[in-house]
């Protein structure tokens, strides 16, 4: 087992398909194998293993890229089987998603799948109760909530890393004024010039914490159509949010390592540094 660094960039992806989630998606181009090999290509030139927190429809679409990230050594973890939201679905209906989606995975050749991001932060007061059913399905941590409030999900009363109902959460780092957004991932990441996002991050790292963050491959599509994205209440200012700065994903992630030391991790294998108890 290797020694925690003192600086961990948890780099994750949530894989998904855009194009599900929107009126007649599929009339896009698709988009998902080619963004997800610029992750990996970018993972193999740092010499880096990530987490992937895949939908299990994309992994039925996708078999090959699944059986590559396994192949190049980063975790697979879940981002459930339809990319689900929490708040509107129940324990049942979510225990049939959390087989279908383990079923898929280990077809695929996935051997051991620990992790489970919600998709959206939909985590919150009202659905905590799925961590009982992540338990009874084997999984041991989360990193599924946004512990501040948000037009969309959030739980601004959560109390911060540990454990919940048996899994441990990893919840989404939330900046310091005038950052008071997860500016670790998607969107903010790549909105923030890098002396915001690199001054978060060493605060964030002063406090003994990782760095979280969540990618996308829309994040690192620098060719994709324009359209209305999920979640925007149709407002054009928003969207045209989702599409800055797309090519600079990758050097203001290397700006961020060079400024702080920091490493990237799977999140299993930093949690089992961390806490070599913990299973
Ligand atoms: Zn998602």
């Amino acid at each position: 087992m290797s020694a925690l660094p003192s600086n961990v960039f948890l780099f994750s992806i949530d894989l998904e398909d855009v194009r599900d989630f929107i009126p007649a998606g599929h009339q896009y181009r698709e988009a998902v194998p080619v963004n997800t090999l610029k992750y990996l290509d970018w993972l193999d030139k740092i010499n880096a293993k990530a987490t992937f927190f895949i939908v299990g429809k994309t992994a039925r679409d996708y078999h090959d890229l699944i059986r590559e990230i396994i192949r190049r050594g980063h975790e697979t973890a879940c981002h459930t089987d339809t990319h689900v939201h929490l708040t509107r679905t129940t324990p049942d209906a979510f225990r049939k998603d959390c087989e279908s989606f383990l079923t898929t995975m280990t077809g695929l050749g996935a051997t051991s799948v620990k992790g489970f991001r919600a998709p959206t932060f939909s985590m919150t007061e009202q659905s905590k109760w799925a961590y009982g059913v992540l338990r009874e399905f084997g999984f041991t941590y989360s990193s599924s909530v946004l512990p501040s409030a948000n037009p969309l999900f959030g739980w601004p009363e959560f109390k911060g890393e540990g454990m919940y109902d048996g899994i441990y959460e990893l919840p989404m780092n939330i900046g310091t004024w005038p950052v008071k957004v997860p500016f670790g991932g998607g969107v903010y990441f790549r909105f923030f010039p890098s002396f915001i996002l690199n001054t978060q991050a060493r605060n964030t790292f002063s406090k003994g914490r990782a760095v979280l963050s969540y990618f996308h491959p829309y994040d690192v599509d620098t060719d994709q159509e324009r359209f209305m994205h999920p979640h925007m209440n149709n407002n054009p200012v928003l969207n045209w949010l989702m599409y800055v700065n797309r090519s600079k994903v990758f050097a203001k992630a290397e700006s961020l390592m060079r400024s702080s030391g920091a490493t990237i991790m799977r999140y299993d294998q930093y949690l089992a540094a961390k806490m070599p108890t913990h299973e």
